[in-house]
């Protein structure tokens, strides 16, 4: 079986309305996949719905921002984590998108977004870049596709705006100079800790794993380190495949997940056009979704 575990639709940062997802999907060869947006489980029944008629295996899942530390207690400001993220993004497949405890997470997610990008804007005003939050909220929100109110707006958004007012060259620009952590327009969002968005996954009936972990830019040990105390919180897996990933990282992260007992997933990460990943170019290894399914049934 040929899936892709990570991608995202237009609920989040992607630029594919959720119900084409399956369609392109199958164009792309794959047997099924999972639908991973941003801190949103709004497209996740139009897409379930178009996977079933086109017979594609469908994963139901999100992406959830945490904070940068996993030995935070608190729930503190997101601090400029030692990633260009600036927080821990956990993958929960097989998740129940009527979830009381997901709901609660993925609307304070929502509201903090909600706070932060009016602030984002403000800061860009004050260096130049003028920009009107509605023409963010519009090439945001442009798709009605999927509990519309529940779509994850946010700095992609903002920075395909910069590009296409000539602000900044690329992408890549408008989050190194202006919207990254270090960047002139950065603003911290709050943001849940591991412990309360894993406990959230699971009360889903979902399975928690940890995210493309090369973006934390951590060394070996920290990583074990950081993994271990995610471990002792109850993750379920690590992301060993992702398009970021080298194949050393895909070896030396499965190694880490069999020394902790955790599954591997892996996925491509595919945004539409709003970066250059395709969709299918990177799959889970080959029992996944059946070692998924399993490791859910005990949150069922
Ligand atoms: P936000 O959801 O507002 O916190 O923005 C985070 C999202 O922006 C990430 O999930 C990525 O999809 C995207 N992103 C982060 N850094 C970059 C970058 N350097 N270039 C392009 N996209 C990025
Ligand atoms: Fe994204
Ligand atoms: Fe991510
Ligand atoms: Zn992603």
């Amino acid at each position: 079986m040929r899936v892709d575990l990570h991608t995202h639709s237009t609920a989040s940062d992607g630029t594919d309305n959720p119900a084409d997802l399956p369609r392109l999907a199958k164009q792309a060869g794959l047997d099924g996949f999972a639908l991973t947006d941003h801190d949103t489980t709004a497209g996740l029944a139009p897409a379930a719905a178009a996977a079933k008629q086109l017979g594609l295996a469908f994963v139901p899942g999100i992406e959830l921002s945490i904070v940068a530390d996993p030995f935070a207690e608190a729930s503190p400001l997101a601090e400029d984590g030692p990633t260009d993220m600036g927080s821990i993004h956990l993958l929960g497949y097989h998740v129940r998108s009527d979830s009381e405890a997901l709901m609660i997470i993925e609307t304070k997610l929502r509201r903090a977004r909600e706070t932060r990008n009016p602030q984002i804007i403000e800061k860009l005003a004050g260096l130049g870049v003028r920009l009107d939050y509605q023409d963010v909220l519009d090439l945001a929100l442009g798709s009605d596709e999927g509990r519309p109110g529940e779509h994850a707006v946010g700095r992609p958004h903002i920075a395909q705006l910069m590009v296409e007012r000539g602000y900044v060259k690329s992408m890549h620009e408008a989050f190194a100079q202006y919207l990254g952590p270090g960047g002139a327009a950065y603003v911290p969002r709050e943001l849940p800790t591991a412990d309360k968005a894993i406990a959230a996954i699971h009360s889903a009936g979902g399975v928690a794993v940890l995210a493309h972990p090369v973006h934390l830019g951590l060394s070996a040990a920290d990583l074990e380190h950081h993994v271990a105390r995610l471990t002792d919180l109850g993750l379920d897996g690590i992301e060993t495949q992702h398009s970021d990933h080298e194949p050393a990282d895909t070896k030396r992260l499965t190694a880490l997940a069999e020394q902790f007992d955790l599954l591997t997933t892996g996925g491509s990460d595919y945004h539409g056009s709003r970066k250059a990943i395709a969709l299918g170019s990177v799959v889970a290894p080959g029992n996944t979704l059946e070692r998924l399914e399993e490791a859910a049934a005990q949150y069922a």
